[in-house]
C-alpha cells in the first residue's frame, strides 16, 4: 500500500503545504466528530439525572454548533487543498505525456494505436489522479476517524463492550474488498464491451454508404445486436454483485448495533456505564462504517492507480529511435540533396522495401517520381525527412548527413504534402498558416491563391472562416488536397514534397498549380511524385520507380526516348486524354 503512494512522493514534495494542511483539517475534523455524540450522551445523562440546567444546555449545544461550523470550514478547505492538487498532477502529467507525443516518431505511432494512447491519456491520468486525492483522503480520513473513534469507544466509553461490538467488523472489511475487486473486474469488462459497441457505431456511421452499397446491412444490424446484448449482459452482471455488496453491508452491521445493544443494554443495567454513554456508543458505530468501507475502496484504488502509474512509466521510457547527434546543426538546410541508400526495411518487415536507390538533385530544381503503386515513392521520402533511421546509406542536404541537422532544422526547412493528407478542425485561414501562424490574411490569400484555391474557399459562406472537419463544412477531395498544398507552400520550405497531392484535381487545375509553383520555387527544390505523367514531365529529372528500384531516370525527353514504361505509361494516358476529350 505505501508503495504505491511512493511513486507519487515528487507530487507530494510539490505541493507539500497544502497536502498537510489537507491531512491535519482531516485528523482535527476527525477529533471534532467524535465529540458531538460524547455531549450528546452528557447531556442525555444530564437529563435522566435530572442535573441538567437552562445554562448547561445552552452551553453544550453551543458547543455543537461551534463544531460543526468549524467542521464546516475545515471540510471546504480538505476539499479544495486534496482535490485542487489532484487536477494538478493529472494537468502535469496530460502535458507530459502530449509533449511526448509530439516527440515521438513514425515507429511509435505504428506501434501504439490511437486508441490505447487515448486511453493512457484519460482513463489512466483518471486513475492517477483518483489516488493524489481520494487516496491520501481515503487513507487518513480512515486511519484518523477510524483509530480516533476507537480510541473514544474503548477509554471514553468501555473497552470491553467495544471488543464485544467490533467483532463482526473486520468481515465487513473483507467483504467490502472481496466484492469490491469483484464488481471492478466485472465493471472493467462492461466498459470493454460497451467501447466495442462504440467502436462499432462509428465504423459503421463513417462507413455507412459504403454498407448500402454492398448491402450489407442487416448483417450489420444483428451483428451491432449481439452487440449490444453483450453490453446488458454484462452490465446486469455487475448490478448483481452491487446489489448483494449493500444488503451484506447492512447485515453485518445490524450484527455490530445487535451486540452493542444487548452487552450494552446489560452494561446500562448493572451501572457500569450510563445511557447517555450507550447513545454515543451507538452514534460511534455508525461513524466506524464509513472508515472501515473506505480500506476496501482503498485498497482497489491504489491498485488502479498503481497500474495506471506503470503503464504511463512504461510509456514515457519509449525512447524513439530518431534522436540528435551530439551537437547537431542548428543551420537552415541549402544546397543539394544526395540521396545514396543501398537498402533500407521497415522495422519488422522481412523484405527491404527500397535497394540501391541513388540520385543527385541540385538546388532549386525540380525531381519527378513515377512508378507504380507500392513501388516505394513514399517510403523514399519518409527517409528524406528522417521519419525512419535504420538503413544502409547516405542521405545529405549540402554534404550534411541529415542525421547531423538538429531535428527542428530538418522539419523546418522541409513541407512534405501527404499523400493522405489531413486538416484540423479549425478554420481553412488557420489550417493555411498552421506552420507559420503570423502570416497576415494577404499572405494566407497568396497561398491559397498559388493552390488554385482562393476562389473555392471565397464561395464558402464564411470564406476563410468557414471551418473545416468534422463539426465544418465538407471539403472535396480536391479542395483538400490544394488547402494542404497552401498549408505547405506558407512554410516557405527549402525543399518541398508532393506525394501524390493533385490526385483529385482535374488536369487544368494541376497544370495551374504547377505553373504558380514554379514560379514561386524558382530557387527551391522540389520533389513531386504522381500517378499522372502530365504532373512531372516538365520536371527537371524523373526518376521511375519499381520495387523499390529506380528502373529508369532522365528528362521527360530522354524517357520516351528510351521506350520503357515511362514511355508506355505516357502514351497511354495521351491516348485516354483523347478518347476523353473526344468523348466530350
Ligand atoms: P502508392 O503509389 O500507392 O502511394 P508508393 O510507391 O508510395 O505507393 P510505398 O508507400 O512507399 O509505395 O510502399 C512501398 C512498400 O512498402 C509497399 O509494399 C508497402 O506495403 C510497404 N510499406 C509501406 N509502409 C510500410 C510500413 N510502415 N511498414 C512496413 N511496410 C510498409
Ligand atoms: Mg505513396
Amino acid at each position: 500500500m505505501i508503495n504505491s503512494f511512493k511513486k507519487y512522493t515528487w507530487f507530494f514534495k510539490l505541493r507539500w503545504k497544502s497536502y498537510t494542511f489537507g491531512v491535519l483539517a482531516l485528523i482535527i475534523c476527525a477529533i471534532l466528530q467524535v465529540l458531538n455524540p460524547k455531549i450528546i450522551g452528557t447531556i442525555i445523562d444530564g437529563f435522566i439525572a435530572g442535573t441538567l440546567t437552562w445554562q448547561t444546555l445552552l452551553f453544550w449545544t453551543a458547543l455543537i454548533l461551534i463544531s460543526s461550523l468549524a467542521m464546516y470550514a475545515l471540510r471546504y478547505g480538505w476539499r479544495m487543498a486534496l482535490f485542487g492538487n489532484s487536477t494538478l498532477i493529472e494537468s502535469i502529467l496530460r502535458n507530459r505525456l502530449f509533449s511526448f507525443f509530439t516527440r515521438m516518431d513514425s515507429e511509435f505511432f505504428q506501434k501504439y494505436r490511437t486508441g490505447d494512447l487515448m486511453a493512457h491519456a484519460t482513463n489512466d491520468l483518471a486513475a492517477i489522479r483518483f489516488v493524489a486525492a481520494d487516496g491520501v483522503l481515503t487513507l487518513t480520513d480512515a486511519i484518523s476517524l477510524g483509530g480516533i473513534t476507537l480510541f473514544s469507544m474503548f477509554f471514553f466509553i468501555d473497552w470491553k463492550l467495544t471488543l464485544f461490538a467490533i467483532l463482526p467488523l473486520p468481515i465487513l472489511i473483507i467483504v467490502s474488498t472481496y466484492l469490491g475487486k469483484q464488481i471492478h473486474s466485472r465493471y472493467r469488462g462492461a466498459l470493454k464491451s460497451f467501447s466495442s459497441m462504440n467502436d462499432h457505431v462509428q465504423e459503421s456511421v463513417t462507413g455507412m454508404k459504403v454498407l448500402k452499397t454492398l448491402g450489407e446491412e442487416k448483417e450489420d444490424l444483428s451483428a451491432f445486436k449481439k452487440n449490444t446484448q453483450k453490453v446488458v449482459a454484462e452490465n446486469q452482471r455487475v448490478y448483481k454483485l452491487k446489489a448483494a455488496l449493500n444488503p451484506s453491508i447492512e447485515i453485518i452491521m445490524g450484527a455490530t448495533y445487535v451486540i452493542a445493544l444487548l452487552v450494552g443494554g446489560n452494561y446500562v443495567q448493572i451501572g457500569r456505564i450510563s445511557i447517555g454513554d450507550l447513545v454515543a456508543f451507538i452514534s460511534y458505530i455508525g461513524m466506524m462504517q464509513w472508515p472501515l468501507l473506505a480500506v476496501g475502496g482503498l485498497i482497489n484504488t491504489l491498485e488502479r492507480g498503481s497500474a495506471a502509474y506503470d503503464r504511463v512509466e512504461a510509456l514515457l521510457a519509449y525512447t524513439p529511435a530518431i534522436v540528435e547527434v551530439e551537437s547537431p546543426y542548428h543551420q537552415a538546410l541549402n544546397g543539394d540533396i544526395t540521396f545514396d541508400i543501398q537498402s533500407f526495411t521497415y522495422p519488422g518487415a522481412a523484405q527491404p522495401t527500397l535497394t540501391d536507390v541513388s540520385f543527385h538533385l541540385e538546388e532549386g530544381k525540380m525531381l519527378g517520381v513515377v512508378g507504380r503503386t507500392g513501388s516505394g515513392k513514399s517510403t523514399l521520402y519518409k527517409l528524406l525527412l528522417r521519419d525512419y533511421d535504420q538503413y544502409e546509406g547516405r542521405i545529405s542536404y549540402g554534404d550534411i548527413d541529415i542525421k547531423e541537422y538538429a531535428l527542428q532544422s530538418l522539419k523546418e526547412g522541409m513541407a512534405i504534402v501527404p499523400q493522405e493528407n489531413f486538416l484540423f478542425s479549425t478554420t481553412i485561414r488557420e489550417n493555411i498558416r498552421f506552420g507559420n501562424p503570423q502570416l497576415s490574411q494577404e499572405e494566407v490569400e497568396k497561398y491559397a491563391k498559388l493552390a488554385n484555391v482562393h476562389e473555392d474557399i471565397l464561395s464558402f459562406p464564411e470564406g476563410y472562416d468557414t471551418e473545416v472537419g468534422e463539426r465544418g463544412v465538407s471539403l472535396s477531395g480536391g479542395q483538400k488536397q490544394r488547402i494542404a498544398i497552401a498549408r505547405a507552400l506558407a512554410v516557405g520550405p527549402e525543399c518541398l514534397i508532393l506525394d501524390d497531392s493533385l490526385s483529385a484535381v482535374d488536369a487544368q487545375t494541376e497544370e495551374a498549380i504547377l505553373e504558380s509553383l514554379k514560379q514561386e520555387r524558382r530557387h527551391k527544390t522540389t520533389i513531386i511524385s504522381a500517378h499522372r505523367i502530365s504532373s512531372i514531365m516538365h520536371a527537371d529529372e524523373i526518376i521511375v520507380m519499381e520495387k523499390g528500384n529506380i528502373v529508369e531516370r532522365g528528362t521527360h525527353q530522354q524517357l520516351i526516348a528510351m521506350n520503357g514504361w515511362y514511355a508506355d505509361m505516357y502514351q497511354k494516358q495521351q491516348l485516354e486524354k483523347k478518347l476523353d476529350g473526344e468523348a466530350v
